[in-house]
């Protein structure tokens, strides 16, 4: 799947297929620290923000994964982050991909010598037309349904098509809820199943979304409940269902007792011995849990606001503590941040240099309350309202964000003319005897790294 000629990674991946032991560039051998090079080189434009994007980390969600759900196979959900090396690791450790257009899937039929279309699931429940039909053409046959509209494109457009009906499940429970748009309430599952067996279409399944971002994976339980009931209504339709997708929502933190959760439901609704007899196949479509440790942003401080006499630069609504300083950073709400407006996340910045040497946390500093800003004209674009940082943060300084790696870059613009950050890619870990430059970034960059 890389078509590189250095090997890499054999220790850090010890069960990559051959396929993948190549480089995706230099930057990878000494991972973040070769952040620093490319940050302080004193090529020009140098002060461009960055993601650093550590592979081993999807690699390491993966192996959390086969351990804690062996029984269900993950389609990555492509629009979480479509970043190339990130979907040709998943496809090297043989995961299955969730594309909801033709763009995504023709980027995975198009990864090495090719992923097979068995191994995509079509999950927009509102498809056009002609998306219908090119997944037709490619070999895409599952795709999922949710209303009656969306069967007859179907039966016109991809006839052969595997459906699978997306079920309206509690939302309640999620950062972003998606009920409101999605999923055919369990009232009107019996007769959107008589229209799809009247237009002999051959619907295999059921899936759900609980909602991206699950705070409470209890959830689960009733979701898997309700699939068991529509595998019921299924069959007095006439259809044996053999799949059930579980859908996405899988938050990090949580993820373990997710999974207490829904292997305990699957054992109670869909028994092992059943599931055998009838071939049923379990599936998911992880996004945000794969990525979102994988990605952190290195960005720049390019401007500041600090009134030199100390006067507060307006006046703060009653019970509000006004920032004393502003600082202005080179990606914001229209690049990376947009996670702050469409994924309802509150990114924490830390100090990675202060006026030029390292920070780390145990550097002893006073803090002042700050706020945040991106690069561009508009005043939508804040980052931040109001952080305690410590005093003193120059032009020129660093701050960095964990947790960057879901629903960030994907939807980034180049609104006002500012580019999409780059990744630069890690393996985790990473020596130093590649760095040329600047001792103090390493050594920021390097605690950065530890602390997460
Ligand atoms: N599947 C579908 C159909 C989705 O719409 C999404 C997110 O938008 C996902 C999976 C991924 O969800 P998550 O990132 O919460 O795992």
């Amino acid at each position: 799947l890389f078509p590189f000629d250095q090997p890499w990674g054999e220790d850090v991946f010890p069960d990559l297929p051959p396929l993948f032991r190549g480089r995706p560039d230099v930057h990878l051998r000494n991972g973040i620290l070769n952040a620093r090079v490319l940050a302080s080189s004193g090529v020009p434009d140098a002060e461009k923000a960055f993601f650093v994007g550590d592979l081993s980390v999807v690699y390491k969600q993966h192996m959390r994964w086969t351990r804690c759900l062996p029984d269900i196979q993950p389609f990555y959900a492509v629009k979480c982050n479509p970043d190339p090396y990130i979907l040709r690791l998943l496809a090297a450790l043989g995961a299955g991909f969730d594309c909801a257009s033709n763009g995504e899937i023709n980027n995975i039929l198009s990864i090495g010598g090719g992923i097979d279309p068995s191994r995509i699931i079509f999950a927009n429940p509102c498809k056009a037309t002609s998306f219908i039909r090119a997944a037709a053409r490619t070999g895409v046959d599952t795709m999922t349904f949710d209303n009656a509209d969306e069967l007859y494109k179907i039966a016109k457009a991809h006839p052969r098509a595997k459906l699978v009906i997306r079920i309206l499940t509690d939302d309640s429970k999620s950062l972003c809820a998606f009920g409101i748009k999605f999923g055919a309430s369990l009232s009107v599952v019996p007769s959107l199943l008589a229209k799809a067996k009247e237009l002999n279409l051959d619907v295999i399944g059921v899936s759900f979304h609980v909602g991206s971002g699950c705070y409470d994976p209890s959830i689960y339980r009733d979701a898997i409940s309700r699939a068991r009931a529509v595998f019921n209504m299924g069959r007095d339709v006439g259809y044996a269902f053999t799949l059930l997708d579980v859908g996405g929502g899988f938050e990090d933190r949580l993820f373990e007792t997710a999974a207490q959760v829904i292997t305990t439901a699957i054992n109670e609704f869909f028994p092992e011995d059943e599931r055998r007899q009838k071939g049923i196949n379990l599936i998911a479509e992880p996004g945000r849990f794969y990525v979102s440790t994988a990605f952190r942003l290195a960005v720049n401080v390019i401007a500041r606001r600090a009134p030199l006499d100390g006067r507060k630069a307006a006046t703060p609504p009653p019970g509000e503590e006004q920032p004393e300083v502003m600082y202005y950073i080179n990606d914001g709400v229209y690049g990376a941040f947009n996670c702050i407006l469409f994924d309802h996340q509150t990114p924490q910045p830390h100090v990675l240099t202060l006026q030029g040497n390292t920070y780390t946390s145990s550097s002893p500093s006073h803090q002042q309350l700050a706020s945040i800003w991106g690069p561009t004209c508009d005043s939508i674009d804040c980052v931040s309202k109001g952080v305690r940082l410590p005093y003193g943060i120059q032009v020129g300084d660093w701050f960095g964000f964990e947790n960057m790696g879901a629903y960030t870059v994907c939807a980034a613009s180049q609104f006002n003319g500012f580019d999409v950050s780059k990744v630069i890619y890690t393996v985790g870990g990473g020596s130093e005897e590649d760095v040329v430059v600047g001792e103090d970034i390493i050594a920021a960059l390097t605690d950065f790294a530890q602390r997460v």
